[in-house]
């Protein structure tokens, strides 16, 4: 496997009137090429942080971003343009990143002329044709976003993102502003694509279920930090932390298989604290039913407990 993204130790903190906001706070996460990998957690968890910081969107407080081995820690501005368009990021809500003013044509050309894709006569072909990718009519050139549903933007979004033929689309909530059916709609497309162009997903979202069928990899973000990474299967088969189990035992099962696989239900303790506030030690020990002393006074370190199976928890203690 040939790694593509390594973030090292990222940091993010925002200062606001209320106090320093640690939104991401020493993640460690790698992603390889034509692998999925989902980054789950509750609002609030710094998941769309660490997305915005691997786009270039924000720069990071320390820590480092590599993408095939080039730090990329620094906010866009600052970045290589070939590296600009190597990863590209679709949004959680199509009618707010897709320019209601514009026609389907427009907001499809403008990144194959900002990126000098194809000569300029080629670009209505170009521009039919990746509508093609997405399954939709390349009549829709003529239209604009306001006249699609919701799935349809979204297979806009795809597009654009497909449109300077990127390694790596980072992929924020993606379907949650969509129903159910468009939603698995959206995600056979993506996952179509994924097969036949390799591309390198990050999955950013909240909601767990989704990922069962999606993901080669799973992490969970909780207040800013990693508590495990697993492949996926391992991940709904022998989850780990406490926090990860709590999640676990709440998404929907459609098998009976999934049913026997599920840990017994774990009750939810309060809500995720304030990001300006967040607990000494384990950040979830106010509301982990595991908790020791220790919790309170340490914060876990990494422990790879299986090869590949990573949590951050007291219980795990590496074997030295
Ligand atoms: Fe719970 Fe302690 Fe593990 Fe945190 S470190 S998840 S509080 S057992």
């Amino acid at each position: 496997m040939v790694e593509i993204l390594r973030i090292e130790n990222l940091k993010k903190h925002f200062q606001t009137a209320q106090g320093v906001v640690k939104a991401v706070d020493g993640v460690n996460i790698s992603l390889n090429e034509g692998e999925t990998l989902g980054l789950v957690g509750e609002s609030g968890s710094g998941k769309s942080t660490v997305a915005y910081n691997v786009v270039g969107i924000y720069g990071a407080t320390s820590g480092n971003i590599y993408f095939r081995g080039e730090d990329i820690s620094m906010g866009t501005s600052r970045r290589p343009k070939s590296l600009k368009k190597d990863i590209q990021i679709v949004f959680q809500d199509p009618g707010t990143s897709l320019n209601p003013r514009q026609y389907i044509h427009e907001i499809l050309a403008m990144p194959l002329r900002v990126h000098r894709i194809v000569p300029e006569n080629e670009i209505t072909d170009r521009v039919k044709e990746l509508l093609e990718l997405v399954q939709l009519p390349t009549s829709f050139i003529f239209k604009h976003p306001l006249e699609l549903g919701e799935g349809e933007k979204q297979s806009v979004a795809v597009a654009r993102a497909l449109a300077v033929n990127p390694s790596m689309i980072v992929l924020d909530e993606p379907t949650s502003a969509l129903d159910v059916s468009m939603q698995a709609k959206v995600i056979n497309l993506m996952l179509e694509l994924q097969k036949e162009y390799g591309f390198s997903y990050l999955f950013i979202t909240h909601d767990l279920g989704v990922m069962r069928n999606v993901a080669d990899r799973i992490a969970i973000m909780y207040l800013g930090k990693i508590c495990e990474v697993a492949p996926a299967a391992e991940f709904f088969q022998t989850p780990l932390h406490p926090y990860t189990r709590m999640l676990i035992s709440s998404v929907p099962v459609v098998s009976e298989e999934e049913e026997r696989m599920r840990p017994a239900k774990v009750a939810s303790r309060g809500e995720i604290p304030s990001p300006v506030n967040v607990p000494g030690g384990c950040g979830f020990h106010p509301r982990c039913c595991d908790a020791t002393e220790e919790c309170a006074g340490a914060i876990p370190e990494m422990v790879e407990v299986e090869s590949d199976h990573f949590v951050y928890c007291h219980k795990f203690k590496q074997e030295r």
